[in-house]
């Protein structure tokens, strides 16, 4: 074997050390070898060159009832290599800063006033200065990733419009960021963030099931994107439009969609469609939130409020869209026979009886082996999976200086 190949296969070794370290660390060697299937000697080389490059940390074993102290355990060096993740959402920014383990060192949120993107685009760099004040060491930021809903063209270099937002971010905006803050950013694609992150805090057995098999994520929230892991892998599309299950079409005689055709499933089931549909009826004198204890517009709050005490209307409106979404993913479950559904984004804030309706409507009308249905809300997931999804990079970037002083 060569030199290069021998190389090769150390990094992808000490990653898969590091990758169970980092999801469940801390860690004594003896579980390492039982989560890696790695030799004892390897487990003994990898966790000494992590700790000589400063990537985990050792922590010496408390002295236990028997003689002697327990085996050490390793865990991620928080203080070291730490990512900046955005999440750019129709109302709302939000950041964190993340260490490899993806904990979360720091975050800030900001309330977006309008959807124009050169607007948008301001607050993303006036959000993550904030947070370059706010850490101790910024020079530990090497990454920033963006997580982002729908882009129309991903292609670099071109403007990016993005569904829901008027006008269109800079096409070169990772570019744009990297002249600004002095590292590397890349835009991803937020069910794609969202997926990574639950696939990341799933527990051993779970995790080591997803590996090989398919998880589909779904963000229900004013648009409705999802994230497909198929084989472990993300799929992203021959042209990384994948998973647009938004736009699949429910009814061609439908209204029209803001991707130009009629009857999307976002037309009937998203967020944004319910909202209309109650501002309407607010307008037209059939609902009123102040009847639940909320002023103002038709909120989320008052939303859920009014389903738990049954108002008709409300009921109405959010079975119907629940109904729709039933349809996409008995279809998606038809295609795809993925193992795990999960949901996230404003939708699934729902109360536990809109899932109910949804989960007994999916798996009633599915035939054969059923499909595992979980409800996952977290604001941060889409802000700490853009985080996620680079830590690789980051890791792969302090090993090579460490091969190369090596070699
Ligand atoms: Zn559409």
């Amino acid at each position: 074997m060569s030199v290069k190949a021998n190389a090769a296969g150390a990094a992808s070794s000490l990653y898969r050390v590091l990758d169970y370290i980092r999801r469940y660390g801390p860690l004594a060697k003896k579980e390492l070898q039982r989560h890696t299937g790695l030799s004892w000697g390897s487990i003994s080389t990898y966790t000494a060159r992590l700790l000589a490059d400063e990537v985990i940390v050792e922590y010496a074993g408390p002295r236990g009832i028997h003689k002697g102290r327990n085996p050490s355990s390793y865990a991620v060096n928080r203080r070291k290599n730490w990512i900046l993740g955005m999440d750019v959402q129709m109302n709302r920014l939000s950041a964190v800063v993340t260490a490899l383990d993806s904990h979360l060192l720091y975050s800030a949120a900001v309330d977006l006033k309008n959807r124009d993107a050169a607007g948008v685009f301001k607050n993303i760099i006036t959000l993550a200065e904030l947070l370059f004040h706010k850490v101790k060491t910024p020079g530990e930021i090497k990454r920033i990733g963006f997580s982002m809903p729908g882009l129309i063209n991903p292609k670099p270099g071109k403007p990016l419009s993005v569904y829901h937002f008027t006008g269109v971010f800079p096409g070169n905006m990772a570019e744009l960021i990297k002249e600004r803050f002095g590292v590397p950013a890349a835009v991803f694609h937020d069910p794609d963030c969202m997926l990574m992150t639950h696939f990341n805090s799933m527990p051993p057995e779970e995790y080591k099931m997803a590996c090989a098999g398919n998880v589909v994520l779904i963000r229900w929230s004013y648009g409705i994107g999802s994230a497909l892991l198929l084989n472990g892998k993300l799929y992203y599309g021959d042209h990384r439009a994948a998973g647009e299950i938004g736009h699949t079409i429910v009814d061609p005689s439908g209204p029209l969609c803001i991707c130009g055709n009629r009857g999307c499933l976002e037309v009937y089931a998203s967020f944004r469609a319910i909202l209309e549909q109650v501002h309407a009826a607010m307008e037209e004198g059939r609902f009123d939130p102040a009847v639940y204890g909320q002023s103002g517009g038709p909120t989320r709050d008052a939303l859920w409020a009014a389903y738990r005490q049954k108002d008709p209307l409300i009921l109405s409106v959010v079975n119907r869209a629940v109904d729709y979404m039933v349809s996409a993913v008995i279809n998606l479950v038809n295609i795809l026979d993925p193992r795990m559904i999960i949901f996230e984004g404003e939708f699934a804030t729902a109360p536990g009886e809109c899932f109910d309706r949804l989960k007994a409507g999916v798996l009633n009308r599915i035939k054969g082996e059923p499909v595992t249905i979980r409800v996952l809300p977290w604001e941060n997931s889409g802000a700490v999976g853009a985080a996620e999804m680079l830590v690789q990079e980051v890791f792969f970037e302090t090993l090579r200086k460490d091969l190369r002083g090596a070699g």
